[in-house]
């Protein structure tokens, strides 16, 4: 398909601001757009893969700037002048093109299957001569795209489509144009349990709803895992999830989600990482406890000291998800013990619409406990303010992070964060952000990266929110391994530019940070910065999207500022 029809749409999509009007456009296109081309799905949501892909585009502003410059023949600083004028790199883009098609004829047109093939080249170059490669690889697209072509091409690298197209509104198209409107939350579902709006396509396109519940949760394909909101306190907890609820210890470990079909176990992350090979006693104990032919479940896997029995926090434990040799060894010195807590899918049919109460009924027919070993997570089913505090209470002094509320009647929604299922923790200035840049340190840190930048998420974008050197060790200690060193040796693959003593680094190490205080602030991408931020621990569990978001950011703040609720 030629990649200007898909411009051309998306200059109708970004021409109003009406819902129905983007839902009426988008469908009367997918209706004609044929099955060959549906990975063109994956463009219109401004990404080159199904979302349980984590191979992003992630282009930065500058190396844009420079392919254009590169196509178009006018210098950088010329670019650089005229998208601080209308603040649009897209736009500008736009404008150039147009000048320089006006004295050339372009080589040939642009069709969406080389968009997709160059575009996808990109996340796999790491190292050093990438960003030559990069340049070539987006050069060449520009240098065949018209004006508008050249406009969505930047967007798209830059991830901001600005179009006002999510997975929802696709999912309401693919209803109006396949079914009825109606249809969409069973268009929803088949999403949801796929992960891959290209393949829901394929099948809608062949016009027959039933084949939509065909789609099935795949046992031994990760899925993501359902996320949770804050709750403010407990009255904010009834408000949003009604009487009675249910309560859970918010364990303090990382999640687990388990597959098991023909006696074929495997554990992935909540980046989706298989780690069922760092993990063989947990395992056993699936095959052992659990009864069922297949399964998903959802857990949380804590550790614990083996002496005193008490439970230790994800840091003491975090080096048995990235450790792959002597595993035995790490697993007497560190045992985990599963907890789990959700179930998705069991003997052939998927439970994502059952409503929880009978989902936690299931786990526990299920499963036998085995304390230290496996266990279904501590539970309470209740509608009193008093009971859920000792709840509350109890957690804590177990050592555990605090708890989770649950609505009994909701469903399970995989990857999205979800307002029936929130956490309530003690206040901690604490977020998970991600790596972005470094500076190589000098004098006694010289050859290792020193003082490190930090960035939250604004939709598929990371924007820089402080600056951290302190808190970090010359030598490592049986329980911080937050060194210049090791930082140094993670982050170094990562390095994409270098510039004087700055480096800039691809978005891929997640830290947790505690800070004092947050305040706005000119200096940085996000306009917040964070006063006297220190990296606590390194999440390998957690992919970059897992990280805070600008908008959980400010509202947390704004929350902070109004009220400053704190337990007991
Ligand atoms: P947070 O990481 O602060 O967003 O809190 C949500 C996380 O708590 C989930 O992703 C799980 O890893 C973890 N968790 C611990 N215990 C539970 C539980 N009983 N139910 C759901 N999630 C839990």
């Amino acid at each position: 398909m030629k990649y200007l029809k898909l411009a051309q749409l998306y200059e109708e999509l970004s021409s109003t601001t009406k819902r129905l009007e983007k839902i009426d456009i988008l469908s009367k296109f997918l209706k004609q757009l044929s099955e060959k081309d549906k990975d063109v799905l994956y463009l219109l949501l401004g990404e080159i893969y199904p979302e349980y892909d984590e191979r992003r585009i992630g282009i930065s502003n500058q190396i844009a700037i420079k392919a254009l410059s590169k196509a178009t023949g006018i210098e950088s600083k010329k670019i650089v002048a005229e998208w601080k004028a209308i603040g649009d790199l897209g736009k500008v883009a736009e404008k150039f093109t147009l000048h320089k098609k006006q004295s050339t004829l372009h080589s040939y047109c642009l069709e969406t299957e080389k968009v997709l093939e160059n575009l996808r080249k990109l996340p796999e170059l790491e190292g050093k001569g990438t960003v030559g490669k990069k340049l070539g690889l987006i050069t060449e697209l520009l240098t065949s795209a018209d004006p508008i072509e050249a406009k969505y091409l930047i967007r798209t690298l830059i991830g901001d489509l600005r179009m006002g197209v999510q997975e929802s509104t696709i999912r309401e198209s693919l209803a109006v144009a396949f079914f009825k409107k109606e249809d969409s939350s069973k268009v929803q579902l088949a999403i949801d349990k796929s992960n891959d709006v290209a393949i829901v396509f394929e099948i809608c396109k062949k016009g027959k709803l039933k084949d939509l519940e065909k789609i099935n949760l795949e046992v031994g394909k990760p899925i993501k895992a359902m996320l949770a909101q804050k709750a403010k306190d407990i009255e904010d907890a009834f408000r949003q999830l009604g009487k009675p609820l249910a309560i859970e210890y918010k364990y303090d470990g990382f999640r687990l989600l388990i597959h098991k079909k023909n006696n074929k176990v495997s554990l992935f992350t909540r980046r989706l990482e298989n780690v069922t090979k760092q993990f063989p006693e947990v395992e056993q104990y699936i095959r052992d406890f659990i009864k069922g032919d297949s399964f998903i479940l959802d857990s949380e896997a804590v550790g614990y000291d083996k002496k005193t029995k008490k439970y230790t926090d994800f840091q003491a434990i975090s080096q048995r998800i990235r450790r792959k040799y002597n595993i035995g060894d790490l697993q007497k010195k560190l045992p985990v013990e599963v907890n789990i807590f959700d179930v998705l899918y069991y003997n052939g049919k998927s439970w994502l619409e059952e409503p929880f109460e009978k989902r936690r009924k299931l786990i526990e027919k299920i499963i036998t406990k085995h304390p230290y070993k496996l266990i279904y997570s501590r539970f309470k089913k209740t509608s009193s303010k008093k009971e859920i505090e000792e709840f509350y209470k109890q957690a804590l002094k177990n050592n555990q992070e605090g708890i989770m509320l649950k609505n009994l009647d909701a469903g399970y929604k995989p990857g999205r964060r979800v307002g029936h299922m929130l956490k309530l923790k003690p206040e901690t200035n604490e977020l998970d952000l991600v790596i972005t840049g470094a500076e190589w340190g000098a004098g006694k840190r010289g050859g290792w990266l020193s003082s490190f930048i930090l960035s939250c998420r604004k939709g598929k974008k990371f924007l820089e929110i402080g600056k951290v050197g302190t808190g970090i060790l010359e030598k490592e200690t049986e329980d911080n391994k937050i060194t210049f060193e090791n930082l140094t040796n993670i982050l170094k693959p990562l390095i994409v530019k270098e510039k004087g003593k700055s480096v800039t680094i691809k978005p891929k190490i997640v830290v947790q940070v505690h800070y004092q205080d947050l305040q706005r602030s000119p200096n940085y991408e996000s306009k917040w910065a964070l006063r006297f931020p220190r990296i606590t621990l390194l999440r390998e569990d957690r992919g970059v999207f897992d990280i805070a978001s600008l908008e959980e950011i400010e509202k947390d703040f704004k929350e902070q500022k109004r009220e400053n609720w704190k337990f007991g």
